[in-house]
């Protein structure tokens, strides 16, 4: 039975302080797992750095040169989490059958990589870290947090409740993600469109270990807004409604105003000033949110997103098997050899 290789990407920006305790506590469970016949013993953690400007390549480079387990992998400049894990996951894909992404800082439990492998191994391609609360975080990253998700979800897009980015993906899986030509790239969003099988697993989240949050309010707004941006034409359609609303007040108000004046009870002038300008600015909103239609239908030809994701194919399987086509269970893919690069 060949285990799985597995490589855990960890990006980091600026970590002097708390990269040593994270290096001596990922390399003691990478050996937990090799020792227990989890992962091959060729896995490894892969330190992706995101431009620090303190002695962060420093440690990673120093470590790689006499720790098996530890590689790194230096960006020319600060691009920011999504795209330093998306370096990472991209560099550790063709050595890897699975790949997990975990922050720097030890928020995340890091026991459950353990239960991320074992549902890997019983044929899932993508599991989610889900943190059970949020006790560690201050009232304000829990409440904008949650309200990000809340709106999210509003606009349609599918995020899975309270999953940050420390996830397990398969190598197929990566390579999939891989096809999303999109330069903005929303992780947490893209993943649950590959729709291959996942499943879920809960923790509590910790306080960082050492050093400052990465994400300043500045980071987190922006974060949120592209986030919204690269996954939904919601806001220009409220512009659209707002100008509707706006035209057909400038009708119902006409009306009105033009009854005020035959009362005689208005000044000169006031009935078709306040008319038009409900009427000029309602067309002038419809105008706006047409054209936001348009570029928003430019604006998703432009990511050129595959258009599916193919699960199985049993045309190119030596022997077709008509139960592929239903999905069963681990044993007869295995049968077919469709998770024997796993084992
Ligand atoms: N990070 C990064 N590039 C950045 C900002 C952050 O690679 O420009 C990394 C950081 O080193 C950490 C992870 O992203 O490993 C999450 O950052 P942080 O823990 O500061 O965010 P928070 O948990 O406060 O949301
Ligand atoms: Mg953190």
């Amino acid at each position: 039975m060949m285990e799985p290789v597995l490589t855990i990407v960890v990006p980091c920006y600026n970590e002097e302080e708390v990269l040593p305790e994270t290096i001596s506590q990922l390399q003691q469970l990478l050996k937990e797992l090799i020792n227990d016949t989890l992962v091959s013993k060729h896995s490894k953690i892969l330190f992706v750095d995101d431009g620090s400007k303190d002695r962060t390549w420093e440690l990673i480079y120093k470590e790689g040169l006499r720790n098996e387990y530890v590689r790194g992998l230096k960006l020319a400049g600060n691009v920011g989490h999504q795209n330093a894990l998306l370096a990472g996951l991209f560099a550790a894909k063709e050595l890897s059958d699975c790949v997990v992404s975990i922050d720097a800082d030890l928020q995340d439990d890091i026991q459950v990589i353990r239960e991320f492998i074992l549902k890997f191994r019983d044929g899932c391609e993508i599991v989610y870290g889900v943190r059970k609360g949020r006790a560690a975080d201050t009232f304000f990253k829990r409440s904008t947090a949650q309200g990000f998700y809340k709106m999210m979800k509003n606009l349609g897009v599918n995020l899975v409740y309270n999953h940050a980015d420390f996830r397990l993906m398969s190598k197929r899986a990566v390579q999939e993600l891989a096809k999303f030509n999109e330069v903005n790239l929303f992780l947490r969003g893209i993943v649950p469109l590959l729709g291959f099988r996942s499943d879920v697993v809960y923790y509590d989240r910790l306080e960082r270990q050492a050093g400052q949050t990465k994400y300043p309010l500045k980071k987190m707004l922006a974060f949120a807004f592209d986030g919204i941006t690269s996954f939904s034409v919601s806001p220009i359609r409220f512009v659209l409604v707002i100008g509707l609303v706006s035209f057909i007040m400038s009708l119902v108000f006409g009306g009105y105003f033009l009854t005020l004046k035959f009362l005689g009870n208005t000044e000169t002038g006031w009935t078709s000033l306040i008319t038009s300008i409900w009427l000029i600015g309602g067309l002038q909103l419809i105008a706006i949110g047409l054209i936001g239609e348009y570029v928003g239908k430019i604006y998703k030809e432009t990511k050129q997103r595959p258009k599916y994701i193919v699960d199985i194919d049993s045309l190119n399987l030596p022997v077709p098997r008509r139960h592929l086509l239903q999905q069963t269970g681990e044993n007869e893919m295995l049968e077919t050899g469709i998770l024997s690069s796993k084992r």
